[in-house]
């Protein structure tokens, strides 16, 4: 088993919300972390119509470019009665001329469900894939996912991307009410997290 602790590791992600929370999760452990923009990084295409494949092209491109162990994270929103989407395509249906609108992309999804008079509860899971990738081609990969409802209207302003839509199964708050310190302890990416971890020889 491989360790990271005494050396630096890249987060291969230009998202904002997912770096605020993987900075949270490696938090306790004495890695320090540089972000994939401290290198110039672009972004790889992703080309995989799975999760796991998105994550490992992302950590493999930064660990060769930076010749650190990178770790990347491919996450999406899968709602049940749209057989899965938007999925691997999360982020794609917040695409707009000028920029992500995730606003948009929710109501989006609401409005998909309205069409097909989706039953309530509208169930979803939140998914996620992290891959650590050394330079010398070694990756290890992990996944989580958490199951809740959507929500209309939306509730919360924290977290990101979807998270004012989605209310974990068995909690009141959305992920976009709740405190970060409990969405990280029940996440997808803190499900997937926590065996990286246990994968680790030093964690
Ligand atoms: P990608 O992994 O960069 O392709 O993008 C995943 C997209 O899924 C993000 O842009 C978010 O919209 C969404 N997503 C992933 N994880 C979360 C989360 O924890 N909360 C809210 N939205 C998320």
């Amino acid at each position: 088993m491989r360790k990271l602790t005494g050396q630096d590791i890249v987060l291969a992600s230009h998202n904002k919300g997912k770096l605020v929370e993987i900075s949270d999760l490696l938090r306790p452990f004495q890695i320090g972390t540089r972000s994939a923009a401290d290198f110039g990084l672009t972004e790889p295409e992703e080309t995989e119509d799975n999760f796991i494949g998105n994550a490992r092209i992302k950590a493999h491109f930064a660990a060769k470019e930076t010749g650190l162990p990178a770790l990347s994270d491919d996450s999406g929103l899968m709602v049940d009665a749209l057989n899965g989407a938007p999925g691997v395509y999360t982020a794609n249906w917040a695409e707009t001329p000028n920029g992500r609108d995730f606003g948009l992309a929710m109501t989006r999804v609401w409005s998909m469900l309205n069409e097909r008079d989706a039953p309530h509860p509208r169930t979803a899971r939140f998914v996620c894939a992290l891959c650590l990738a050394w330079p010398d081609g070694e990756d290890m990969v992990f996944e989580g996912s958490v199951a809740g409802a959507l929500v209309w209207p939306l509730r919360g302003s924290r977290g990101f991307g979807f998270d004012p839509m989605f209310q974990p199964l068995g909690k009141e708050q959305t992920f976009g009410e709740m405190d970060p310190v409990e969405k990280h302890a029940m996440s997808h990416r803190a499900v997937a997290f926590a065996q990286l971890v246990a994968a680790l020889d030093d964690a």
